[in-house]
């Protein structure tokens, strides 16, 4: 056995009933094996089990009344995972599927992106199973402001800043917001996703998807390609998938799909500027569900229950380009085996963890552009980095200023995953490249602050 496989090994016996949290570790672990040889300190220090370890897991009751008058109880999870190199950071998720294993995978995979997004922030996510679908704007404020008035000792503008996530968007941070300086009297950036109105930054929301597309127009050039005329299968319908698909338009390419946990659409046609603010403002202003594209657009095709990837794996779609951007695991190795034989020659994930272990091992073997979420959605974070500056300075950025910064830093990204893969591994190992460089720079400061 070798020492990762060793550490590995540890983390799932101590970690049980956690699979999501034993499948980010498994990826991100056995792509540093390179790294033992040529960093015994990090041995030494014990790096890779304490770099496992989450600093500290908050877990609390979220008591509220909805709009009958009951008495509802939903749990709180905040995991602060790794400061070394800033202030933790990192999402928050609504979702009625939220545990303390899911929580903990992404709050694990935060640590390793941003560092790569060449920022001062460590690592940390949160969330809850309470289930914003269907319910009031009421009833939403009054669960976020129950779910604030734990989390508000916990998290702080140096301490630890949340964000966004599935099920939280401009409504819930506003609501977390605002009860947040209600009861410390202090304005202060301690969340980020902020309206522009009190502090947000331009670009925040458009920041995952449009880096998503920036890093796939970066790998697309390491093979003299762009987007021009590339079809493209995008999953959900969200924050990260709705600009993920303005980008796509903007640089020249197609993109057709579109899906909620109801089902998926295909418009053969393409989703262009006019159809995608309708998927605006029916997901972010109705709350609607995907059915109603196909309702509106006689292009489209609807296939109730299936996710995008099954509509490939049954249905031959051809396609070039796949940006899941929806959520983790949507992607496994029969999904992985149809889209490669369907044309996909680039995988660009929006989503965090969309491709299980399997799915990834077969884009590897068969040698397509694969972007793992970690590097590819890392965006988003950076531009929250961007927000807090901002809010430090007293000063604002334009749209350009920042969408320019964005770009810059996707680059970045990119070059770092590219330099490490050639370094360690195998150039164009992008899965490698990510995990080692986000792990060197987290490592050294580990240990330049002793066992702490
Ligand atoms: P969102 O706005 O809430 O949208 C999520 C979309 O994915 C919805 O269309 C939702 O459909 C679908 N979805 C969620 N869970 C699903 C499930 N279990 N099965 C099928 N469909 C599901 O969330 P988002 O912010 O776009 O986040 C999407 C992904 O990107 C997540 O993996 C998130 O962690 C990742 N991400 C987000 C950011 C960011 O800045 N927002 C940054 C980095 C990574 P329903 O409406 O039917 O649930």
């Amino acid at each position: 056995m070798s020492y990762i496989t060793d550490v590995i090994a540890k983390v799932k016996s101590k970690n049980p009933g956690e699979p999501e949290f034993h499948q980010a570790v498994e990826e991100v672990m056995t792509t540093l094996e390179p790294t033992v040889a040529k960093h015994p300190e990090f041995v030494r220090w014990k790096i890779y089990e304490r770099i496992c370890e989450p600093d500290r897991v908050v877990m609390f009751r979220v008591p509220w009344v909805d709009d009958k008058g009951e008495v509802q109880i939903n749990k709180g999870y905040r995991v602060q995972f790794n400061n070394a190199i800033g202030p933790y950071k990192g999402g928050l998720r609504f979702h009625p599927s939220v545990n303390l294993g899911i929580i903990k995978f992404l709050g694990f995979e935060q640590v390793f992106k941003n560092s790569l997004t060449t920022e001062a922030m460590g690592g940390g996510k949160g969330g809850s199973d309470f289930d914003p679908k269907g319910k009031s704007d009421l009833e939403v404020m009054r669960f976020t402001h129950g779910f604030m008035r734990e989390l508000f000792r916990h998290i702080g503008a140096d301490v630890d800043v949340p964000a966004g996530d599935i099920g939280v968007g401009g409504r819930e941070i506003g609501f977390l917001y605002g009860y947040y300086k209600k009861i410390r009297n202090e304005f202060t950036g301690v969340l980020t996703g902020r309206a522009l109105e009190y502090g947000g930054s331009l670009i925040r929301p458009e920041a995952t998807g449009y880096g998503a597309v920036y890093f796939g127009a970066e790998m697309l050039a390491t093979r003299k390609k762009d987007y021009k005329g590339l079809r493209c299968l995008v999953s959900g319908k969200g924050n990260v998938s709705q600009y993920t698909i303005e980008k796509i338009v903007q640089l020249g390419g197609k993109a057709i799909s579109l899906s909620d946990s109801t089902g998926t659409i295909i418009d053969e046609e393409g989703i262009d500027a006019a159809k995608l603010a309708f998927v605006i403002e029916m997901e972010n202003v109705r709350r609607g569900r995907v059915k109603e594209y196909a309702d509106q657009y006689k292009s489209a095709k609807y296939f109730p229950g299936k996710s995008v990837w099954d509509v490939v794996k049954e249905g031959g779609l051809k396609f070039d380009c796949a940006f899941p951007s929806a959520t983790q695991n949507e992607i496994n190795e029969e999904h992985a085996v149809a889209m490669l034989k369907n044309g996909c020659f680039l995988v660009s994930e929006g989503a965090n963890m969309p491709s299980n272990l399997a799915a990834i091992k077969r884009y590897q073997e068969a040698g397509i552009l694969y972007g793992p979420a970690k590097a590819a959605n890392a965006g988003g974070v950076a531009v929250s980095g961007l927000e807090m500056a901002q809010q430090s300075a007293r000063w604002y950025w334009t749209r350009d200023e920042v969408d320019q910064k964005l770009h810059v830093i996707m680059k970045a990204i990119h070059a770092q995953c590219l330099e490490a893969s050639k370094a360690y591994a195998k150039e164009g190992d992008y899965l490698a490249g990510a995990n080692i460089a986000g792990f060197l720079k987290v490592a050294k400061a580990m240990v330049y602050q002793g066992v702490v």
